[in-house]
């Protein structure tokens, strides 16, 4: 992967300063000044942003402050978290929506920094959490309670500047549909931008209805597959089976609950799946890999009647080969999940919050902005469980 990397050095002042306070207007920036006089870091005129180029480019480097309009909040940002979907985007894998130059970034929280005219609710300093999906609340699939297949649809981090960056604008039309939630003060925020994975964890745990006594089937132990191994258990779910190559996931899978971990590479899966469930195979499968031959193997998994969840957005070309013949006499039910809805997310939020959902070991490597572009190679590489950028 080729990834360009142009530093510039921040524009400095020095932490407590308050010489931005010539930018001090009605409309907010005083608060702004305030975070800054108390805080560690001046924002000036420009901030540092991770811009994605075009497949394989990214460049860290100062861009404009964004100004905030009337129903707008700015967002300091605390960290933001990579995941495969940031990935796919810089390979070029995934291009719906994004039109370049654009900042990345779609799991971020961090704190109020400015309060827009008319907006209620957020006070400066206030702990966030970005809901990254700006549903229309207007279309067809919006009303079907399916807003995160919204025909009109905008995200933070595709069509909307993101969280690799100093500050992010929050749109009107997303503080109005209350995609900024407001979080516990004392939780970091590299934790709080987890709500998003989880939040589509979430999402995938009600599409697949996990439920009491199940055997579920985790395929793939990465951060998505360590939410749904405890969405699953703490649904009721019975076993859960993990299906992961590398060992020290497998112990973290373990750790986390998971009855059964598989080396996919050298032990018998189907064989550990038919011993747990008396030979009648999982009640529900969930792919958190999008390697193609995955969907395939889910099928075989599955019970009659089991539920098979397309969790993970495939890479490469897509194409799996479907084993109708399973899907008929068996009964499955195949659903996808792709991102969450708010709702999704609130759930998640205080599932987080609330220590239900361990959130504090996922984070494993932490970067500073300007090392964003080292930081996308590192999750790339599938180093640690989940990184963060820390501006
Ligand atoms: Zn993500
Ligand atoms: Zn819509």
């Amino acid at each position: 992967m080729k990834v360009a990397v142009a530093l510039v050095p921040r524009i400095g002042l020095g932490p407590g300063r308050t010489d931005t306070l010539n930018h001090c207007s009605p409309d907010g920036d005083c608060a702004l000044v305030a975070t800054v006089a108390n805080g560690k870091r001046p924002p000036g005129r420009g901030m540092l942003a991770a811009v994605f180029n075009g497949p394989g480019d990214v460049e860290v480097k100062e861009v404009p402050t964004p100004k905030i309009g009337s129903g707008e909040v700015l967002v300091e940002v605390g960290a933001n978290t990579l995941c495969g979907t940031d990935v796919r985007i810089l390979r070029g894998e995934k291009t719906a929506g994004i039109s370049p130059p654009t900042v990345l970034g779609h799991e971020f929280a961090g704190r109020v920094a400015v309060v827009g005219d008319g907006v209620v609710g957020y006070q400066v300093g206030t702990p966030v959490a970005m809901a990254p999906i700006v549903p229309c609340r207007r279309c067809f699939y919006c009303q079907q309670d399916m807003e995160n297949t919204c025909e009109n649809r905008k995200a933070m981090g595709e069509e909307i500047d993101g969280g690799l960056s100093q500050f992010v604008r929050v749109p009107a039309a997303a503080v109005q549909a209350g995609c900024l939630f407001a979080a516990r003060e004392d939780l970091p925020p590299e934790q709080l931008a987890l709500a998003e994975p989880l939040s589509c964890c979430v999402y995938g745990q009600r599409r697949s209805r996990v439920g009491l006594d199940d055997t579920v089937v985790v395929m793939g132990g990465g951060p998505i597959g360590f939410f749904h191994v405890q969405l699953a258990l703490l649904a009721g779910a019975r076993t859960v089976i993990v299906s992961e190559p590398s060992q020290r996931r497998r112990d973290f899978a373990t750790a986390l609950g998971a009855r059964f971990v598989v080396d996919p590479t050298s032990e018998d899966l189907s064989g550990v799946v038919a011993e747990a469930t008396h030979g009648r195979g999982a009640d529900a499968v969930i792919i958190c890999i999008g390697l193609p031959g995955l969907v395939t193997q889910s099928f075989e998994l599955a019970r009659k009647g089991g539920r098979v969840n397309v969790f993970a957005g495939p890479s490469g070309e897509g194409r799996a080969d479907i084993p109708f013949d399973l899907i008929h006499y068996n009964e499955l039910e195949i659903t996808g999940s792709s991102g969450s809805r708010r709702s999704d997310f609130e759930v998640a939020l205080r599932l987080i919050e609330s220590g239900r959902v361990k959130a504090d070991q996922m984070v494993t490597h932490r970067f500073p902005l300007k090392e964003a572009v080292q930081a996308i190679n590192a999750a790339a590489g599938g180093q640690g469980v989940k990184v963060a950028v820390m501006p």
